[in-house]
């Protein structure tokens, strides 16, 4: 197997040997197609190789990311969202954390530096004070498009476009705007660009308006592979190291579950979102 832009992805022995059988199974042959979808059981059978939810046939790449009726009843809209608490808790966790964090002696200089004695006029608003130079800023916000419908700030931009998620910081006037896809792993590429795009004009505004808009679409691949953009992510937010490794585990294992239910339930037209561990 050689899928450029996605993390490798190792499976410790403990892992492997924690997992359950039917999970493994699924891994590996959904990895390598060999699943019995409706066509390789035409190949293998002979057997009727149309989907058993829209009727055309279907390979694996069908049913995890291409069946109409799936999409209609929202399937993939439950993968995507699953996958998006998992990214989304990481980064709350960071962010929290970050903002929780006591000024370095050079930060307090900078800070003081920019502060007014009695009588001088004010060289910045005293609710906003001036962090700029700051590598890190203490009032990072963060806002996800799940429980409540994502409303853009209007101080960074007035649009009606609704990111998965962002994070921004009004002192450093610091945006970043992420957008999660879980799509087949080859088309990995082919999905940065698309939402790349859908951001361009809308940077470009915001950027006129004094700020730095970071635009970020990341991948995590139905069948588990994170891709390097979910990792770059990771890291320029302050999520490094061992925390880094365990959110990218944490991301697979999330699209891999939750992809291995849509498999469970591909003959299935009654559709139930469940929820995974
Ligand atoms: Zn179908």
């Amino acid at each position: 197997m050689n899928w450029e832009s996605v993390e490798k992805r190792k499976l410790s022995w403990s892992e492997i040997w924690g997992m359950e059988s039917n999970r493994l199974n699924f891994i590996i042959r959904a990895t390598y197609d060999v699943l019995p979808s409706p066509v390789n059981l035409q190949m293998w059978f002979g057997k009727d190789p149309s989907c058993l939810l829209c009727t055309v046939p279907a390979i694996l790449k069908h049913i995890l990311v291409g069946c109409r009726t799936s999409l209609t009843q929202g399937r993939c809209t439950w993968r995507h969202n699953q996958v998006l608490r998992c990214l989304a808790e990481k980064v709350e966790g960071k962010r929290k954390s970050i903002n929780a964090q006591p000024f370095t002696n050079q930060e307090e200089r900078q800070l003081s530096s920019t502060f007014v004695r009695e009588g001088d006029k004010p060289r910045t608003s005293p609710s906003t004070p001036d962090l700029g130079p700051l590598k890190v800023a203490r009032d990072r916000q963060m806002q996800v498009d799940l429980d409540q419908r994502l409303i853009f700030p209007t101080q960074i931009v007035i649009t009606t476009l609704r990111p998965d998620l962002i994070l921004w910081s009004n002192s450093q006037k610091l945006a970043y705007v992420i957008e999660l896809m879980v799509p087949w792993e080859e088309a990995i590429e082919e999905a940065f660009e698309r939402k790349k795009l859908r951001y361009a004009n809308l940077a470009a505004e915001a950027e006129d308006r004094g700020w730095k808009i970071k635009v970020r679409p990341v991948e995590v691949g139905c069948r588990g592979f994170v891709a390097s953009t979910t990792a770059k992510l990771l890291r320029e937010i302050g999520i490094r190291r061992q925390a880094q490794q365990q959110a990218i585990r944490e991301l697979a294992n999330t699209a891999e579950r939750t992809s291995h239910w849509l498999w469970l339930k591909r003959a299935d037209i009654t559709w139930a979102a469940q929820a995974v561990s």
